[in-house]
Order: C-alpha cells, then sequence, then structure tokens
C-alpha cells in the first residue's frame, strides 16, 4: 500500500462501508482506517494532507448514506478507546468525539449532573451529535457544550469555548475535519429522580421512532418549525417507497431499508417525497442525513 507506507497496520484498503451506517446500504470506502490513538491520528491526517487525500470521518453511521460506489480517500473511524474516554469533574462531563451519547448521558445520571438526559434515545456518538446538534425533548446537546478541541483538516488542534460555540438547528461552529473531545456543563441533581427522567424519555423516543433492527435513518429535517413528518404525510407520501426503501410508518422523517435495499433505491425514494411536498405545498425539504 505506497500510498500509506508506515500505516499499514491501520488503514485497510476497500472496507465495505454498509456495516458501519444504520442503513446498512452503500459501496467501499477506498481506504479505511481506525487510528489507536490521537497522535496517530494526527499524523494520518497529516500525510493525507500532504498527499492531497479527502479525508472523511465516521461515527455511528446513525445519519449516513453511502453511495453504491462508494467513497474515494480515506474515512477515519474513531472507534479506538483513546476516542472513547468519559470523565467527570464537578458538574463538568468530559467526553471523546468517539464516545456513545448513551454512555455519556448515563455517566452524567450516575452522576447526579442533569441537562442532557433528554437526549435518551438518539443514537450515535458525542462527534457526530456536536457536528449537527442532536437535539429531542426540546433540548440540543449545543445548549450544555462549554468546550470542544477539533483536529483540522491540516492536523492542527483547535479548540472552541464560550461564545465560539455557536449551535443552531442541525448545524454548529465545529466544522473542523474532527471533533475529539467536548466538555459539558451541566446541573446537579438527585440521581435518581434523573434517572427516571432517563428512563421516561428513552421509552418514549423508542416507542415513536423506527427500531435500530429495521435499518432507519431520520432523513428529512423540520422546515421553519414545521414538522417534516406532518409535511410528508399531508403531501401522500406516508408509507411511500421505492424497492425496499419505505418511509416509516412510526414517523414520516425516517426512512427503512427493508433487505434487498440500495443506496439508489433511498435516494430515489426521498427525491420523490421532496417533489412531491414541493409540489403539492410549495415547501422545499431538505435531508439531514449525510450523502457519502
Ligand atoms: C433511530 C434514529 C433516531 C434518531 N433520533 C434523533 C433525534 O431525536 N435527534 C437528533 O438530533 N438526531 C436523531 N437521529 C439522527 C442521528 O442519531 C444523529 O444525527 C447523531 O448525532 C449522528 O451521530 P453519529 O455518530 O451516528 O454520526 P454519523 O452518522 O457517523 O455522522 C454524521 C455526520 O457527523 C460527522 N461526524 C461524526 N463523528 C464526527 C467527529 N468525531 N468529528 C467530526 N465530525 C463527525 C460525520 O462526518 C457526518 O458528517 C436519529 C437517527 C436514528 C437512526
Amino acid at each position: 500500500m505506497g500510498l500509506f507506507s508506515g500505516f499499514e497496520h491501520i488503514v485497510r484498503e476497500q472496507e465495505p462501508l454498509a456495516p458501519y451506517t444504520w442503513l446498512r446500504v452503500g459501496g467501499p470506502a477506498q481506504y479505511f482506517a481506525e487510528p489507536t490513538s490521537v497522535d496517530e491520528l494526527v499524523a494520518l491526517v497529516k500525510h493525507c494532507a500532504e498527499n492531497e487525500v479527502y479525508v472523511r470521518v465516521l461515527g455511528s453511521g446513525s445519519s449516513l448514506l453511502v453511495r453504491e460506489a462508494g467513497v474515494n480517500g480515506l474515512v477515519i473511524h474513531l472507534a479506538a478507546a483513546a476516542f472513547s474516554q468519559i470523565s467527570t469533574d464537578g458538574n463538568k462531563v468530559i467526553a471523546g468525539g468517539g464516545a456513545k451519547l448513551s454512555h455519556v448521558i448515563s455517566t452524567a445520571v450516575r452522576e447526579g449532573l442533569a441537562g442532557l438526559e433528554a437526549l435518551a434515545g438518539v443514537p450515535g456518538t458525542i462527534g457526530g451529535a456536536l457536528h449537527d446538534n442532536a437535539d429531542a425533548n426540546g433540548t440540543d446537546i449545543g445548549q450544555w457544550t462549554t468546550k470542544a478541541t477539533m483536529l483540522s483538516r491540516t492536523g492542527a488542534i483547535v479548540e472552541q469555548q464560550g461564545a465560539q460555540l455557536r449551535f443552531a438547528y442541525r448545524n454548529s461552529s465545529l466544522d473542523e475535519l474532527a471533533i475529539l473531545s467536548a466538555e459539558f456543563t451541566l446541573e446537579k441533581a438527585d440521581p435518581e429522580t434523573l434517572t427516571k427522567r432517563m428512563q421516561k424519555f428513552w421509552i418514549v423516543k423508542q416507542s415513536s421512532q423506527p427500531a435500530a433492527n429495521e435499518n432507519p435513518a431520520c432523513v428529512f429535517k423540520d422546515v421553519g418549525g414545521m414538522n417534516a413528518a406532518s409535511l410528508i404525510e399531508q403531501a401522500g407520501c406516508k408509507g411511500a417507497s421505492v424497492g425496499n426503501a419505505v418511509i416509516s410508518q412510526r414517523d414520516s422523517r425516517f426512512i427503512v431499508a427493508n433487505p434487498g435495499t440500495t443506496s439508489d433505491d433511498v435516494l430515489q425514494l426521498i427525491e420523490k417525497v421532496q417533489s412531491a411536498v414541493e409540489e403539492k405545498l410549495g415547501v422545499e425539504l431538505e435531508t439531514q442525513v449525510r450523502v457519502w
């Protein structure tokens, strides 16, 4: 592997990406790496910058649609323990970009730290949640974030804190290549009460969204305060399908990829729904899922 000589122990070629995504469709990554430390990640990113290799970062793949052709360049998966550490310090929780959001929430709740529990049941990593400012039950992750450490495309460590941090609906100022870690400043509360709150949020969420084994993705964004699911239903697209890709019966913002679905099916279904909503309601529906 000439291009990645010196990195053979962490870089693989033609790695299928479907198993790393919730939709479970799509082709391979030309190159795929799971670095084991920040130093290794920095060296790899610098090497890619010098050799003009485009780099993407993968979290839990719960908001990703990979095209059939797969992706050129390098996909980095921050799956190693070095990127998923979680610690607490007074009323702060510090978590790695690869840490599961659910683990961070349960750590906070156990320590009697309130704020993030409203996000119980949102899948994905801290990196993915911060990148698109995950929200649920009127709470977004951004409102509790007080610091973030990132890695730029040239391999420089960049920090944002205080007023530098900006969060909006499905958007954040954290747009460097990789979010390495973040600090959340939370509020002291009774762990038992918090546990009950977290469980309630989790149960309600599980009953209102498709299950993980249905291979779902939350595809469509709400538009200016209008709920995307109700727009899709008003346009007559509840349960619409292309091939084996179907608009979820539970929540029309979701597409579920039944066995045999291709990425093209999902892409065509997205277009079909967008055209119907535009034609019937004059509203432009945008996607929140990232297409690679
Ligand atoms: C069943 C289900 C329910 C959902 N419910 C909600 C919900 O209630 N609220 C909500 O907001 N979302 C929801 N989502 C969407 C999804 O869970 C979130 O967007 C989640 O935060 C994505 O995290 P991820 O780790 O899976 O990111 P991925 O899908 O792997 O990546 C998404 C984007 O984030 C980037 N990214 C990932 N990690 C990093 C990193 N470390 N550094 C820099 N960039 C990174 C990727 O490059 C990509 O652009 C739901 C999805 C599903 C399937």
